[in-house]
């Protein structure tokens, strides 16, 4: 009975948005059994307005996956933060349609009932947001999301880029995709969800810990000066330097 009730707890607990991806994946982070590599970014930056799409096109890439609270909207938002409007027309304009996407943890999941939030995401940015669909299941970035391949099967992760402010989900899972990799930092408390406020907390200083460690994210070959006005993991390295 005991187990009956677990399977019940563990289901519906999955239902209400446990990111089972992150769990396992963070605890190998902890047990040394997954590469600390993936957990940095190869630019953080302030937010979107400091990355050059245009250079990112220069450097080779071709497809812009994104993130979206946080990262363009605030959270649980429609429409993209006034600070960023100007900014997201600009990568509309250089990779089109075709080439940006919207991955979401929760928009076009299996907790977004009826995709709802993803269809109003769609109609307000005018870019289409990955459905988590058969094959993916439940499972939510970090973890690899088959859907994204059969939208994208003539691209590497070489000719791509994701964008996002959590590290546990997005940049973990842009570098286990090889692809180019950028941090935002928080574009707003208001309404973030505190499940990931709490989490944020813990990880980006760890992130912070290990690049002074040295500590770098994989190679990509559009990691090239020019594509960012600034990182702040570099600003970060400097100030403890010169402490
Ligand atoms: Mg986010």
């Amino acid at each position: 009975m005991k187990d009956i009730n677990l399977v019940i707890v563990l289901k519906t607990k999955m239902a209400q948005g446990i990111n089972l991806a992150g769990i396992g994946y963070g605890t190998r982070l902890a047990l040394g059994l997954a590469s600390k590599r993936n957990m940095i970014p190869h630019v953080s930056v302030t937010n979107m307005n400091s990355v050059d799409p245009e250079a990112l096109y220069d450097a080779g890439i071709r497809v812009v996956c994104s993130d979206v609270d946080n990262t363009w909207t605030a959270p649980k938002e429609a429409l993209v933060h006034h600070v960023l409007e100007d900014q997201f027309e600009n990568f509309k304009c250089v990779f089109g349609y075709k080439g940006m996407i919207l991955v979401s943890n929760s928009a076009g999941t299996i907790d977004d009932k009826g995709y709802t939030r993803a269809e109003e995401l769609e109609q307000t940015l005018g870019l289409r947001v990955l459905r988590h669909g058969k094959g993916d299941g439940r499972w939510k970035k970090p973890a690899n999301l088959k859907r994204l391949w059969s939208m994208f099967q003539s691209y590497s992760g070489d000719q791509m880029a994701m964008l996002g402010d959590r590290i546990l989900t997005d940049v973990v899972w842009g570098n286990r995709l090889d692809m180019l990799t950028i941090h935002s930092a928080l574009l707003t408390e208001e309404g973030d969800n505190p499940t990931a406020a709490k989490i944020r907390k813990k990880e980006f200083p760890q992130m912070v810990e290990l690049y002074r460690k040295g500590v770098r994210a994989p190679y990509h070959p559009a990691n090239v000066d020019g594509i960012c006005t600034e990182n702040l993991l570099e600003e970060e390295l400097k100030r403890h330097t010169f402490k």
